[in-house]
């Protein structure tokens, strides 16, 4: 569902990733994980299109994300083909970004209705689906204001459910949380993990969670993937001395 090759990005001269290839396959739960300021972030914001490639393509669901085919060979992407190819990728922020003036119902269905031109109603009935799996049934006319941290976090959720993306992608989602807030919303992503169909990348410092829902790990350090496989091995047996050093401060 979505692939990388050779991409490089770079802020000014600092080279934050250093050639990434990678393939992640439809419904293939991946936990990304490494030192502060390794890549991680970066990697998913450009699966997202926030930003794009210094070099090297991206492919999500057989489309390159920067540009598009046309009579001439390979031209950049405009804006309607950007849409849709975003259509296919969901998500979710360390901080939230609901939008404040909205209820958390509204929040759930600007998306549906003004980029993908949906039936209010059409969007409504599944915005309502998604805050009710996420739990938040019953505070659906409330304003994110009124609202705890994890429950913001399980609305920002519900959102990006709502556009049905074929890839999920969470950055930290718990890390601007208390710590009595973290369980319920960890809770939420297991249980869209299990239903199963939709890919999903999770940059994440829990690592049981990890282990818990991941079929594979990812470890990046300075902007390179030094360790790709299963969580019984990247995790539990780690092979390398950098990889056992970065597991340790967890333990
Ligand atoms: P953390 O776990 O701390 O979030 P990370 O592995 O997600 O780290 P990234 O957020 O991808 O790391 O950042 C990698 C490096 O790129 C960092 O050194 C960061 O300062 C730098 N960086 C990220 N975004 C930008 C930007 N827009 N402009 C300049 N530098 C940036």
């Amino acid at each position: 569902i979505a692939k990388y090759r050779d991409v490089h990005k770079s802020f000014g001269e600092v080279e934050v990733l250093k050639g990434i290839d990678l393939d992640i396959g439809p419904s293939e739960k991946v936990a990304l994980i490494g030192p502060s300021g390794s890549g991680k972030t970066t990697i998913i914001r450009l699966l997202m299109t926030l930003e794009d490639p210094t070099s090297g393509t991206i492919e999500v669901n057989g489309k390159n994300l920067w540009h598009m085919e046309s009579k001439n060979g390979l031209v950049p992407a405009n804006e309607k083909y950007l849409r849709e190819v975003r259509g296919d990728i969901g998500m979710v922020f360390q901080h939230f970004n609901l939008f404040p003036h909205m209820t958390i119902l509204e929040n759930c269905m600007t998306a549906p209705i003004h980029v993908k031109k949906e039936r209010k109603e059409t969007a409504k009935k599944r915005s309502l689906e998604m805050l009710e799996k996420v739990g938040l049934g019953d505070k659906v006319d409330l304003y994110p204001n009124q609202l705890s941290g994890g429950q913001k976090q399980r609305v920002a959720m519900a959102r990006a459910l709502v556009m049905k993306p074929k890839i999920m992608l969470f950055d930290e989602v718990t890390s601007a949380l208390d710590p009595e807030l973290v369980g319920e919303v960890l809770e939420v992503i297991r249980d869209i993990a299990k239903e199963g169909e939709m890919a999903m990348v999770l940059v994440t410092h829990e690592m049981d969670f990890a282990l818990d829902i991941a079929d594979r790990v990812l470890f990046l350090n300075d902007g390179v993937i030094e360790a790709d496989g299963p969580p019984s091995e990247i995790i539990e047996n780690p092979e390398s001395e950098r990889l056992q050093d970065f597991l340790s401060r967890f333990t």
